[in-house]
């Protein structure tokens, strides 16, 4: 079976279609560059489409019925919407899932310090990196920076054209005898991904800005009796390094200037490093996208549209959308947190047909799927691949029917009989689609958030878009699939179920 062009089959209208599509899609990738940036921007497009959030048809009293569109939002974090079918809950939701967190740096708990006249942050990266390709480039910092008194500082810094960027250096090719001889997961090293972020020290004719407790500290220590010169010392000493760390302190005042934030705020703060700049077309043909974060926005972004594009469905439409895929889908925003479960029966207590019961029919009745991106055939590393069973750039929506690694480890595995059911919902919707693994057997692999809602004895297959430069800071997609996707996914969405 040779894999079809997506191309070749689009009509001149079609062709313009996917190009609007697809030009949306980079805006959002521009603007959303966090899980918390995904959340914001996702749920103010979709209460433009009438959704309502959940919690206010629970305050209102009012029921759900058919037609009714929710949503709900998991500490900022991970959101999941609903379009309520003609058919009982119980009959079971067809389901939309992907991720909205990706591979990047965080910043530690305690990040800021200077060496040298220069000032960094230290950094502990997140989800699965080949460091050595997080240095020399262009970084932003977005995130959240909490005070003790529950303000909030949203911070974004080095998207516009007139911002600062950061970046983490590399040694000079000259000096680079070690590292050269070195593997390549050992080039760079995760304790060396320090941001280097000022080297302006603070004016030395203003006052040293010292915090004040160290001041505090200062004069105290000054009034103490010989016997505690040793205290006295050490705070005199404090003094003294603190004067030394003229970068530093001007790099916090600038914080405290824009952000009204002290150095111990950082112990309260999500601040996520990513590549600086928006998503670019790639190619002379500008066929395809160029952009931080398309693992797993390219389905997420995918997903959500098509439940905007739905009219009326019969079974219920849902799309959920989480967080920490890349580090496992752990924690109260990943996929394994009940929220989702929650929810469901919330929404189930809202049409007026909860229970236990009913509840877990819902759910084993589902049919889902499993969004993520697929390692596209790549003709730099073809013996990474086998041909029969790759995905590529240009042939569509990719269905894997397991992943996982070795001999299919923690792989999800959708049955023959659900797969059956995908082909024909997708051939009806004239959709064209491609089967893949992740790469040849034994080469390496990976996972997706399938096997968590598979528990619950639902139908789920992983599906999702080819990618080449998967987790690096740009990774690319071709918008002929990105388009064919969100053309699969509605197709799915309107699917009468097994
Ligand atoms: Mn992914
Ligand atoms: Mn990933």
């Amino acid at each position: 079976m040779e894999p079809k062009s997506v191309w070749e089959s689009y009509s001149d209208k079609q062709l313009k279609d996917m190009h609007t599509f697809n030009d949306a899609y980079r805006v959002f990738l521009s603007e959303s560059k966090t899980e918390r940036e995904c959340v914001d921007n996702i749920v103010n497009d979709i209460e433009k489409a009438g959704y309502v959030e959940l919690q206010k048809v629970i305050a209102s009293g009012r029921k759900l019925k058919k037609g009714d569109k929710v949503y709900a939002v998991n500490m900022n974090k991970n959101v999941v919407m609903f379009q309520i079918g003609s058919e009982p809950l119980e009959k079971g939701m067809n389901i939309l899932g992907a991720h909205i967190d990706s591979p990047r740096l965080d910043l530690k708990q305690n990040p800021l310090y200077e060496e040298k006249g220069l000032a960094l942050l230290d950094t502990h990266y997140y989800g699965g990196i080949k460091k050595y390709q997080w240095v020399t480039l262009p970084l932003a910092l977005h995130g959240v920076i909490v005070k003790k008194d529950g303000t909030v500082a949203e911070i974004s810094l080095g998207e516009e054209e007139d911002d600062p960027v950061f970046f983490i250096s590399d040694i000079l090719i000259h000096l680079a005898g070690d590292q050269m001889s070195k593997t390549a997961a050992k080039a760079v090293e995760g304790e060396a991904l320090n941001i280097i972020c000022g080297n302006k020290p603070i004016k030395m004719d203003s006052p040293i800005k010292m915090d004040k407790a160290s001041k505090t500290k200062t004069a105290a220590a000054a009034k103490t009796s010989a016997k505690q010169t040793a205290v006295k010392k050490d705070a005199k000493d404090e003094a003294e390094e603190k004067a030394k760390e003229g970068v530093k302190a001007g790099v916090l005042a600038i914080l405290k200037d824009l952000y009204g934030v002290e150095e111990e705020d950082f112990l309260s703060a999500e601040i996520e490093v990513v590549p600086a700049g928006k998503a670019r077309e790639a190619g002379f043909d500008r066929s395809m996208i160029m952009s931080y974060g398309q693992d797993d926005r390219v389905c997420a972004y995918g997903s959500y549209k098509a439940m905007l594009a739905v009219k009326s469905v019969k079974r219920t439409a849902c799309c959920i959308l989480v967080d920490k895929e890349e580090i496992g889908s752990v924690g109260a925003t990943g996929m394994q947190s009940r929220f989702f479960e929650n929810i469901v029966a919330e929404v189930m207590n809202l049409t007026g047909s909860y229970s236990e019961l009913l509840l877990r029919r819902c759910l084993a009745n589902s049919l889902m799927l499993s969004s993520d991106v697929s390692a596209g055939f790549d003709p730099n590393y073809a013996s990474c691949f086998e041909p029969k069973n790759s995905c590529y750039l240009g042939s569509g929506m990719v269905i894997n029917k397991y992943t996982g690694s070795r001999g299919k480890y923690s792989s999800n595995d959708a049955s023959a009989e659900y797969m059956a059911y995908i082909r024909k919902v997708l051939d009806e919707g004239n959709v064209i689609f491609q089967t893949a693994e992740l790469g040849k057997v034994d080469q390496g692999g990976g996972g997706t958030i399938a096997y968590i809602l598979a528990q619950y004895g639902m139908n789920v297959i992983d599906s999702g878009v080819a990618v080449l430069d998967m987790h690096a800071p740009w990774e690319v997609t071709s918008k002929a699939d990105v388009y064919e996707t969100y053309r699969g996914y509605i197709a799915f969405l309107n699917g009468e179920g097994m």
